[in-house]
């Protein structure tokens, strides 16, 4: 690597990098639709799209409704045959015309560049998000991030055009050292953003563990070097190939774990159906263990409990509510059970983002409250940590409550309420915790839709302003303290 992305490794980084074994892993991916238009699949894949549905999607490519511009399709076999049985597997991975029929939403949900100190780095809240890597094992058609997985040229605040880069080690930890330092000059806080120490890091995408082991251990190592206390990595690989969670990677954590016992660890997984490691039999009923628990498919379970059987070691699932995927509330419950009993946490449901074509994909927001609250009737206290998050520019909202009847006394609530509240705020959340009420509206599935029925707005979700020139003159300081 030349210049100035040039990263050195400490002699304890090295000794850590030095053990790590990178395995080749065969996915036996399934790249783009042209092997299927082309009868170029494997016999038993090919039959995943009828002729039917192949026709229409090649009527429409090259066209501006093509649904591999929007987004690639990618599937691995593991997830195809997992997908057999289920009809919410299929949604996940499958193309589909009408995902183009509506083409509007946002080319940055959340303007997510407005945050981005370093390219590939968001500094939204109290920690850090990488995008280590640009593409997954497979792609979830309703992916939020697809602009970055279909490289997409997105316009930034200051009026630039670019695609979203990815991060590299030597910019990431020198803007990490540089916060650090501003803030410990502080007395803990930033003078200008009143942020503390940048503590946690997520490294995400696209999907890290598409990295070799190597690759993922460079990232661990350095943002320790860097004095990051906490290490999050998002995957869905747990689903499209859980054989990589094999003893090489496992040896790779543990090794990490000695190297820098200090570091906190927690994998951010993402299911969104238990279809993706549950067990059925011919009637489409979930197989059982001998006392009653269902059974996982057993690659899914070897690599959960590698992971969760080391102590050190956190994992959480989330997932957003999608239209035909997972708005069941009887699937929702299942998988919050069976993922608690091995050792999972349940964090957050998600609504859909107001992604291009978000209309395809998203449940209502009132819906979606219903489900997961519906779900959760018949889990005990413990499986039921999981919460409805929406995701505004100030930050990570809470669908807090969802009311059937009128608040007394107030007009236009006649049908009922539905709450926000500030879950995670930009900066230094200065409104954590506050709430909005607005007029129910069944059919909303994005803050717009409750723009004429706002009743209280202590949040400001309604009355809001994009970080100004000067949030990002911070970034540029921040650069500037690190070549000085
Ligand atoms: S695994 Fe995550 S990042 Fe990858 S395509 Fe699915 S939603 Fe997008």
């Amino acid at each position: 690597m030349a210049g100035e992305d040039r990263y050195d490794p400490t002699e304890r980084e090295q000794a850590f990098l030095d053990t790590i074994e990178n395995p080749k892993y065969d996915r036996d991916i399934i790249n783009g639709l042209k092997p299927f238009f082309e009868d170029k699949a494997p016999a038993d894949i090919a039959a995943f799209y009828t002729a039917n549905e192949l026709s229409a999607l090649v009527t429409i490519r090259g066209t501006e409704r093509d649904v591999e511009a929007r987004m690639p399709v990618k599937l691995t076999r593991h997830f195809f045959e997992m997908a057999q049985n289920s009809e919410a597997l299929k949604r996940i991975v499958k193309a589909s015309p009408d995902e183009t029929l509506n083409l509007a939403g946002s080319e940055d949900p959340g303007y997510q560049m407005d945050f981005a100190p370093v390219e590939g780095m968001l500094h939204k809240y109290e920690m850090g998000l990488l995008y280590a890597v640009s593409t997954c094992s497979a792609h979830c058609r309703f992916c939020y991030r697809e602009e970055l997985i279909s490289q997409k040229d997105i316009e930034r605040q200051d009026g630039t055009v670019a695609k979203k880069g990815l991060a590299k080690i030597k910019p990431v930890t020198d803007y990490v050292r540089a916060h650090n330092r501003i803030v410990a000059a502080n007395g803990g806080r930033h003078p200008e953003t009143g942020r503390e120490k940048l503590r946690e890091v997520l490294l995400s995408g696209g999907d890290p563990m598409v990295l070799p082991n190597r690759k993922i251990g460079q990232w661990m190592a350095a943002l320790a070097e860097a004095g990051v206390e906490s290490i999050r990595l998002g995957t869905k690989e747990m689903s499209f190939y859980p054989k990589r969670f094999d003893d090489a990677f496992l040896a790779m954590l543990d090794r990490f774990h000695a190297a820098y016992p200090d570091v906190g660890f927690r994998l951010m997984i993402h299911f969104n159906h238990p279809d993706e490691f549950l067990l059925k039999g011919a009637d489409g009923e979930y197989l059982t263990n001998a006392n009653g628990s269902l059974k996982w498919h057993e690659d899914t379970r070897r690599a959960m409990e590698g992971v969760v059987s080391r102590g050190w070691i956190n994992v959480e699932n989330q997932a957003p509510i999608i239209k035909g995927i997972n708005d069941d509330a009887d699937a929702l419950r299942v998988m919050q059970r069976a993922l608690y009993r091995v050792g999972v946490g349940n964090h957050y449901f998600f609504c859909g983002r107001d992604i291009v074509a978000y209309r395809a994909f998203n449940v209502p927001i009132e819906r979606a409250w219903q489900l997961l609250n519906e779900s959760q009737k018949g889990l005990s206290g413990v499986e039921t940590h999981a919460r409805l998050s929406i995701t505004h520019y100030k930050g990570k909202t809470e669908v807090a409550a969802v009311t059937n009847k009128p608040i007394p006394g107030v007009p236009g609530t006649e049908n009922g309420v539905l709450i926000f509240k500030i879950l995670r705020n930009a900066l230094d959340a200065p409104d954590r915790g506050k709430v909005c009420i607005v007029a129910r509206n069944p059919e909303a599935i994005w803050f717009d839709d409750y723009e004429d029925r706002v009743i209280f707005d202590e949040a400001g979700l309604y009355e809001y302003t994009r970080v100004d020139k000067k949030r990002i003159e911070v970034g540029e300081a921040l650069n500037v303290a690190v070549g000085s």
